[in-house]
């Protein structure tokens, strides 16, 4: 395969790679391509650990509240519920897409197509859903979503004083590993599995 190097645009021909490889431009001595050990198996249990995470993020309470003397709890979901209850309905859509819609999606998403790599030859289904999320890609960005659960989180401390719960902890945790979850996940070596459309 001829690939052009994205720094020097220097065009040359790609050897194939090892698991664990790297190749360099011959001249700039920048990433031509990498080669992951394992491009499958560990995107696919990072997704599963964030999975369990986001159930926790969402039942458990995302922080204590003590407003004039009465203590409660609450979950980004009864947080969004607050917001919309007291006129702040913008703010609740926001925050219920960045914390609960994005993140939710995605790790679905991830688990439909990594389970299905698996096992080659992928349907081609699959590869139109791998397309389809490209073009969704800067809609799912993980700084979006924090953004999003920050905005959630300042706003229910306005409500009252307030003390982190586990379901806080959770939320660091899953944008950790949604993040390690985009870094090792390689499209190119998702596309190499898939289906021809013709035959
Ligand atoms: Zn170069």
């Amino acid at each position: 395969m001829t690939v052009a190097c994205p720094e020097c645009d220097l065009m040359q021909q790609l050897p194939d790679l090892e698991p664990g490889g790297k190749a360099r431009c011959a001249r700039c001595s920048s990433t031509l391509a990498t080669r992951p050990t394992d491009p499958i198996n560990r995107p696919l249990a990072l997704t599963v650990a964030a999975a369990i995470v986001f159930i926790i993020a969402n039942t458990t309470p995302l922080m204590g509240l003590s407003a004039v003397g009465r203590y409660s709890s609450t979950t980004i979901g009864g947080g969004v519920y607050e917001m919309s209850q007291q006129g702040e309905l913008i703010t609740a859509v926001v925050v219920a897409f960045c914390a609960l819609v994005a993140p939710g999606g995605y790790i679905l998403f991830m688990l439909t197509v990594l389970l299905a790599a698996r096992r080659p030859p992928v349907p081609v289904w699959i590869g139109e859903l791998m397309r389809w999320a490209a073009s969704m890609q800067p809609w799912s960005m993980t700084e979006v979503m924090i953004l999003g659960i920050l905005v959630a989180l300042i706003k229910i401390a306005e409500l009252a004083t307030v003390a982190p719960g586990i379901g806080m902890y959770a939320v660091g945790a899953m944008v950790v590993l949604l993040a390690a979850v985009g870094i090792t996940f390689d499209p190119d070596e998702f596309w190499k599995r898939v289906e021809w459309a013709d035959q």
